[in-house]
């Protein structure tokens, strides 16, 4: 690798970024439904985003997606595949990474989503 970021602090800030995440959701969710929260609070975070009782809330959508993205670069951090382009298997560059630990695209794959997302209305 040609940078000097180590493997342990890309761990950290994603374990940062992902405690961030689940904070913001949990207290989000206190405001809107204080017993459903305190429901998943006895799972472990990573089932959060499972809970079917979350369509109750569609507004928490943006919570539920970072606690996804947040699940995600977990688990391929636990499987050894931490970095890699979910579409096309490329190496990520670790400052890419250290901005946001969720990142699941290389650049060309996240554009090409993004269009995707968006429609075709952008030519
Ligand atoms: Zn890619």
């Amino acid at each position: 690798m040609h940078s000097n970021i180590t493997e342990n602090e890309l761990e950290q800030r994603l374990q940062a970024v992902a405690n961030d995440h689940r904070l913001h959701f949990m207290l989000a969710l206190q405001r809107l439904d204080a017993s459903l929260a305190a429901q998943l609070q006895r799972l472990p975070p990573d089932e959060w985003a499972d809970s079917p009782a979350l369509v109750a809330w569609p507004q928490l959508q943006p919570q539920i997606n970072n606690l996804r993205s947040v699940d995600a670069a977990l688990c391929q951090w636990q499987l050894g595949l931490y970095g890699l382009c979910s579409d096309c298997e490329a190496q990520l560059m670790p400052a890419q990474l250290l901005a946001d630990p969720c990142r699941q695209r290389c650049e060309r794959c996240e554009a090409k989503y993004q269009k995707a997302q968006h429609g075709s209305w952008t030519l």
